[in-house]
């Protein structure tokens, strides 16, 4: 019997799995499609996914130190007036924008990797890690019983039941996991509705290349495959499962462009839309969600994969330790308390992001005052650490813990040990949580003795130290740290990773 099942394998459910896996817990990924997805989804991985994917070794290369737009460039890329490619914040490759406005946080790029290039890695790293994925296999009912929840799946070879200690609906943003739990979605509806198409035009007088703010909505056209991107603010698309034609793209393309272009063929088109909506809880006794499944939201500024890697890296080990009997179940009632706010906020943020792509010349305004405020460093990191979940911290349950950094994702420290140097990210890729002696001292290492089947125990030099000693979680998350004492070190020990063998 698989003790975790997970309902999806696009990128969160594999990466989920791989976490679970990591601990040793059997765990089964059920994929309704027989082959991985090609359609274009995400271009980039933003914010702190990168240093999640950075912490189990799955980095895929950034593209280049980006370049530096000056104010006035700034300025100009907000107002979308019509100019040459070379201003618009596709110019700036790597390079953050918030409602395609502001470049943000240059000194730490976007990851410009396509999301079906992360899925293959994600799904290489599963192989590896023993994950059972079985594609082409649906699920169309459970029943959680309290002891376990009974699955009904349905394969090529027809319908079959599985029994599992846990299920994770990692099913996307229609998840029928979320569906049949009965869990409430609650949220707005889209505003919005665009295209995204590689497609050919006959028209090559249509229009410069680059990012044009009109007077109707957004019209993005970049050069060598033609790309397109058209958002206007008419409602949401009447029918989202309805096939696109080639008619109503060119529509879209004419009305925002104000040409009679004519699109000759589509080679590959997503219609989308700005529905930003929560699931009311994470879990619900023996079921769980992560990823869009638990949360849908606009893709400006790539919050999908950013969230559900956050949500991914949070559960997974929380549910292994549960899953292997280390930890009572509550633990689990965590996941829902930290990375439910986590959510909330991200929706905020798109919901804002949305409202400043608006046309007119009143967003004109408030587009240029905010640009101008954000060459200020302070306000410009500000919002960076909201749009890329930089600012996020958790209540690590006991008060007393006043130390640097509890609560905070911990900086990726430079370290000096017995073994050489090494980053942190470095000694967390086996997702094991580290108690990090930075004094060398000889009875910290005695008092966790009694974890170290489960929590690695290393000896360094930082010369950067924030502190003598850390309790670092798999997800990176800082649990302790001196100058609390012994108490509270054994206490967060407990607390996070079970009583001692
Ligand atoms: C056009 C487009 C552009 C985007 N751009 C960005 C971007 O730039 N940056 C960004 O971060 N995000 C972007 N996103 C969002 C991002 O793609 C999603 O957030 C991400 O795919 C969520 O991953 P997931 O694993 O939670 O869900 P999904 O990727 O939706 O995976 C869910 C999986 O579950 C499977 N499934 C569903 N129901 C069942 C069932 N009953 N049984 C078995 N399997 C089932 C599906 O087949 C699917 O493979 C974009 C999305 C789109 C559509």
């Amino acid at each position: 019997m698989a003790q975790v099942a997970i309902v999806g394998g696009g990128p969160i459910g594999l990466f989920l799995a791989c976490e679970v896996a990591l601990h040793g817990v059997p765990v089964v990924v059920l994929e309704r499609l027989p082959e991985l997805e090609e359609h274009p989804k995400a271009e980039g991985i933003t914010g702190r996914a990168i240093d999640i994917l950075d912490r189990r070794g799955l980095m895929l290369g950034i593209d280049g130190a980006p370049a530096q737009p000056t104010p006035e460039e700034r300025e100009r890329i907000a107002l979308g007036e019509r100019r040459p490619d070379s201003l618009q914040p596709k110019a700036f490759p790597g390079a953050r924008h918030f409602a395609t406005m502001f470049v943000l946080r240059p000194e730490s790029p976007d990851l410009l990797v396509p999301q079906q290039v992360l899925e293959r890695e994600l799904a290489r790293r599963a192989a590896e890690l023993g994950v059972e994925v079985r594609r082409g296999h649906t699920l169309t009912g459970f029943t959680d019983d309290g002891d376990g929840v009974r699955l009904d799946v349905e394969g090529p070879d027809g319908p079959y039941p599985l029994r599992a200690d846990w299920l994770v609906g990692c099913d996307g943003g229609r998840s029928t996991v979320r569906k049949l739990a009965g869990i409430p979605f609650p949220g707005t509806d889209g505003v919005t509705t665009g295209y995204r198409a590689f497609a050919d035009i006959d028209d090559p007088g249509f229009h410069l290349p680059g990012w044009f703010r009109k007077d109707n909505g957004l019209l993005v056209y970049e050069e060598g495959p033609p790309r397109f991107i058209t958002l206007e603010f008419a409602g949401r698309p009447a029918d989202r499962d309805a096939p696109i034609t080639r008619e109503e793209f060119q529509e879209s393309l004419r009305r925002l462009s104000g040409t009679e272009v004519t699109v000759t063929e589509v080679h590959k088109i997503n219609r989308f839309t700005d529905n930003e909506r929560q699931a009311a809880a994470y879990r619900q006794g023996r079921v769980l969600l992560a990823g869009d499944a638990a949360h849908v939201q606009s893709q400006w500024s790539g919050p999908g994969l950013r969230l559900g890697l956050g949500d991914a890296i949070n559960l997974g080990w929380k549910l292994a330790a549960v899953a292997r009997g280390r930890c009572p179940e509550d633990l689990l009632d965590t996941y829902t308390a930290e990375r439910h706010p986590v959510g909330a906020q991200t929706l905020e943020v798109q919901r804002a992001s949305i409202a400043l792509m608006r046309p007119g010349p009143h967003v004109d305004a408030l587009r240029r005052l905010l640009t101008r405020l954000l060459l200020d460093e302070h306000t410009n990191r500000h919002l960076t650490a909201l749009v890329d979940d930089l600012h996020i911290t958790y209540d690590m349950g006991d008060p007393s813990l006043t130390g640097p950094l509890v609560g905070s994702f911990c900086p990726d420290l430079r370290l000096k040990s017995a073994d050489g140097p090494a980053r942190l990210a470095e000694l967390q890729r086996g997702g094991r949580p580290l108690l990090l002696d930075l004094g060398a001292d000889p009875a910290l290492r005695a008092l966790a003795e009694p974890w170290t089947d489960r929590v690695d125990v290393v000896t360094a030099q930082c010369a950067d130290a924030p502190a003598d000693a850390l309790l670092i979680r798999p997800d990176g998350f800082v649990a302790w740290s001196t100058p609390a004492g012994a108490a509270s070190l054994t206490a967060a020990l407990e607390r996070w990773f079970g009583p001692p063998a």
